[in-house]
């Protein structure tokens, strides 16, 4: 059983937090046992436990799985309708859609009542901790944005849907008001209006992550001087036509409201929109957006927007199960961790040497299981990729999550989220890790800040069309004063293109440097503004999620290196080969 405690209550919240980070490694184990316990009979552990519970056998003969291992079982009960103990005792009333792979292929993930009640026990502490670090917050309204659409269903007749709906549509008592629309456009314009007749009320404003606020950003950039519009006439433009948006909007937008609009319009005419956040919702204490792993790209541009307000990356969480809470909500957001919370499921770690591909780990390496330790016992300092085993269904099952331990809170590891473990771009022998990349991309970008620019997001593929293959990146642009984007100094941008090849690994130098080269030189494709949220769009048109739409890093696909590419303004190639001896 799960404590329970009112949120605003910090000192109970903390005490609980307290209580248990303190014994982290005995709740773990009482969970395990739990699982097995409940979950002994379902068909998937019969096959490998024979019906015990024991947690050593567990340890020995439960395998190692991904997704696609389990997808069968899945399957079976959310296309062909069959039973949930085929997983797990516990009854699954829906399935989350996970993004998996950053901009991959969607998974199934089963969630029960109970899952639902973990999950609110987890968001009161964060809560208290966000609660405990700043104060007031109950006295104003949060603005999250959020696109929920109507539920489906699958033909096995389990509700279908992401984890933010799933939250929002279960949480009532957290999210009072949302609105319910499958238009993206409808959906965003009507959120930033309620938000923007109601900005002296708001306390926080958000997104799950950060990539999302801005597009919002940008979206509001399209649409303010017709939103301020709407709010001088008290009326919604008429290309709102859906009945969701229109009835959220009308409780709010009941009057002619000239004097907001003319203070909007103060704000939104200056050229430059840096601070515009904290320039809108003067009253918002921190933005909150997830900023860690893949989204680190995005922090410069966030904290351009936000005025100096604190950037809150809350948690680590997936559809599978929550994990961990940032306790330093403010700290820099570079400097994030995230402590587990020990009662939310059980979790394994299989050790990653730093410098080694994780896709080398061999995916059905029978060994695998012998090198795995568990939470109390990781190694700070050590990089491990994630498994966890939950009260619904999965067992063992690999997250695909990188996580570097950074210390411990009380007697629990916090970790500092690295990447995911499938992101490489790959030439030959060479493997260049997601986080590889971003590192070189944020010293390459040293050249271009001093002029202004800073980089809105960026892709990349492997090019081997022609021998040697090379590193091919898109960089969209923005400047901070707002002008269009100049012609590009081409020196610099060579310099940029150089800067990434000296900052990736010493195996890329090396392929770049032999007399016949293995890979040809990195180049830089500029796109036009706007590129990103076009593939942004062709993603959710595709069934991604826009709420946990992570930027795919290593483009596979040939329709969207298309997009990428008919939007090219500028091509620039690497004229240096890199210096092994740096
Ligand atoms: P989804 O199931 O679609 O919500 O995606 C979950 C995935 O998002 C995780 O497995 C991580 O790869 C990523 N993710 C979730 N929380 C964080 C975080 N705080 N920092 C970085 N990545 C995260």
């Amino acid at each position: 059983m799960l404590p329970t405690f009112d949120p605003r209550d910090t000192e109970a919240g903390s005490r609980i937090l307290e209580d248990i980070t303190s014994n982290a490694g005995h709740i773990q184990e009482q969970v395990l046992e739990e699982i097995l316990t409940k979950n002994a009979s379902s068909d998937y552990l019969k096959g490998f436990l024979n019906g015990h519970s024991d947690k050593g056998l567990f340890k020995n003969k439960v395998p190692v799985v991904d997704y696609e291992d389990i997808k069968i079982y899945i399957d079976r009960i959310a296309l062909d309708g069959e039973p949930s103990r085929i997983l797990t005792n516990e009854s699954i009333t829906e399935l989350l859609k996970s993004s998996g792979t950053s901009g991959g292929k969607q998974k199934w993930i089963p969630k029960t009542a109970e899952e639902g009640e973990r999950r609110a026990f987890f968001s009161c502490l964060c809560d208290t901790v966000l609660n405990r670090y700043l104060q007031g917050l109950s006295d104003g309204k949060a603005l999250l944005f959020v696109l929920i659409n109507p539920d489906i269903h699958t033909p096995g007749g389990l509700v279908l849907r992401t984890t933010s709906e799933s939250e929002i549509k279960n949480r009532k008592d957290r999210y009072p008001q949302f609105i319910l629309c499958e238009d993206i456009n409808q959906s965003l314009y009507s959120q930033l209006l309620c938000g923007l007749v109601q900005r002296d009320a708001i306390a926080s404003v958000g997104t799950y992550f950060a990539s999302g606020l801005l597009r919002v950003i940008k979206f509001f950039e399209e649409h303010w001087q017709e939103m301020s519009s709407n709010i001088r006439t008290g009326q919604m433009s008429d290309w709102i036509t859906d009945p969701n948006c229109k009835r959220a909007v009308s409780l709010i937008l009941s009057k002619q409201m000239p004097d907001l609009a003319d203070s909007i319009d103060l704000v939104c005419q200056e050229k430059s929109w840096e601070g515009i956040i904290k320039k809108i919702w003067p009253r918002t204490k921190y933005v909150l957006a997830i900023i860690t792993g893949s989204m680190a790209q995005y922090i410069p541009a966030l904290q351009f927007y936000t005025g100096g307000l604190p950037v809150v990356s809350p948690l680590y969480g997936s559809s599978e199960a929550f994990f961990g809470i940032n306790m330093k909500p403010l700290c820099s957001p570079y400097d994030v961790s995230y402590t587990f919370i020990p009662n939310m499921a059980y979790y394994e770690f299989l050790p990653i040497d730093n410098h080694q591909d994780p896709n080398c780990t061999n995916r059905k390496d029978a060994h695998l299981k012998d090198h795995i330790v568990d939470l109390a016992n990781v190694k700070i300092g050590q990089h491990y990729e994630l498994l966890v085993t939950t009260f619904t269904g999965l067992y063992r099952y690999r997250m695909g999550d990188i996580l570097l331990v950074t210390g411990f809170h009380n007697s629990t590891p916090h970790f500092k989220f690295v990447q995911r473990s499938n992101v490489v771009l790959s030439i030959h022998t060479d493997k260049t890790t997601e986080q590889d990349l971003q590192k070189a991309v944020a010293i390459a970008m040293q050249i271009l800040e001093p002029l202004g620019f800073f980089l809105l997001d960026y892709s990349s593929y492997a090019d081997t069309s022609s021998i040697p293959g090379h590193y091919v990146l898109f960089w969209e642009l923005q400047l901070r004063s707002n002008d269009d984007i100049p012609e590009l100094d081409q020196v610099k941008m060579e310099k940029c293109c150089s800067l990434v090849e000296q900052s990736l690994d010493q195996k890329y130098k090396l392929l770049r440097n032999q007399s016949i080269s293995t890979i040809g030189p990195l180049q830089i494709r500029v796109v036009k503004q706007g590129t990103f949220n076009v593939l942004m769009d062709f993603y959710v048109s595709q069934g991604t999620s826009l709420n946990q739409y992570k930027t795919p890093k290593n483009i596979k696909s040939e329709k969207v290196i298309e997009i990428l590419d008919s939007r090219v303004v500028g091509k620039f190639y690497s004229r240096e080969v890199p210096n092994q001896d740096s």
